[in-house]
């Protein structure tokens, strides 16, 4: 394979269009797919969110909630098969500038346990590796062995893989600059964190507890303590803003970028 590898999270937020329910935000994967070309790191693996191309399907049939009625059936399957489709556009883009990118499709290969990974088939995932592809992932509607089913966000999977494959680092892509003292987007006075160190993101985490919902807190608290684990471990993180230009090309090149380093 050659050296350790970098893993890559495009957020939701940044590759659809939020307030608009099922729009892929294609200006931006195919600037980013662009970037991953021109960065030209190897080995990559790229994680992708869903943003509002699954999340409303998701929460109309309570599929992270677990199975509890038939009626969630369909709601399972257009989770999963929205995220299927926006990935599928996420290849287009990469294989269209020439990058071997392979689809790994987490409810393949993963099985959760109330919501956290309990085994996961990797094997496939390093021979594509070590053949030189990039596998992309996503979060994804799963099985669960005690919920029945569950949503697995790419944030889990991004920490998972770090830990167990010891990655050389983890870069974030969302649609701010990085962890502010307050949502940016709530609060204009709230201010980039450029660096973060771990004792102040055990302090958020157990200040939020388990009662960390996205909706209530803002995705972005939820990220960071999922990320923990992998911290933890000292795999250099950082959050990027992946709408502007550049910054995930620089980020995944560990060069020196715009946004909130954790360390
Ligand atoms: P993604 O789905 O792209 O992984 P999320 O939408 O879950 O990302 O999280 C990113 C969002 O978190 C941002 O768009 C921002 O509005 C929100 N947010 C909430 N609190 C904060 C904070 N303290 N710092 C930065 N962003 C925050």
């Amino acid at each position: 394979m050659g050296g350790k590898i970098t893993i890559l999270k495009l957020g939701g937020s940044a590759i659809t269009v939020k307030k608009k329910a099922f729009t892929p935000n294609l200006n931006v994967i195919n600037r980013l797919a662009l970037e991953i070309k021109k960065a030209d790191v190897h080995p990559l693996i790229i994680v992708h969110g869903g943003g509002s191309m699954a999340h409303p399907i998701a929460k109309k049939f309570k599929i992270k909630e677990g199975y509890k009625r038939r009626g969630q059936l369909m709601g399972f399957a257009e989770t999963h098969y929205a995220m299927v489709k926006l990935n599928e556009l996420i290849l287009d883009a990469l294989i269209e500038q020439g990058l071997p990118a392979v689809n790994v499709q987490p409810s393949a290969c993963v099985v959760t346990e109330n919501g956290r990974i309990r085994s996961m088939e990797i094997k496939p995932l390093l021979e594509l590796l070590k053949l030189g592809c990039i596998p992309v992932l996503h979060g994804d509607a799963v099985f669960d062995a005690v919920l029945g089913f569950t949503i697995l966000s790419g944030d889990q999977l991004v920490a998972n893989l770090a830990v167990n494959l010891d990655a050389e680092r983890i870069v974030l892509g969302v649609d701010v600059d990085g962890i502010y003292t307050a949502d940016p987007k709530l609060d204009p006075k709230a201010k980039l964190i450029k660096t973060m160190s771990i004792e102040k993101l055990k302090d958020i985490q157990n200040k939020i507890g388990n009662s960390l919902a996205d909706d209530v807190t803002g995705g972005m608290l939820g990220k960071v303590v999922e990320l923990l684990p992998a911290i933890e471990q000292k795999i250099p993180t950082i959050i990027v803003n992946a709408t502007k230009p550049n910054r995930v090309c620089k980020a995944i090149r560990g060069e020196k970028v715009a946004g909130t380093v954790i360390q």
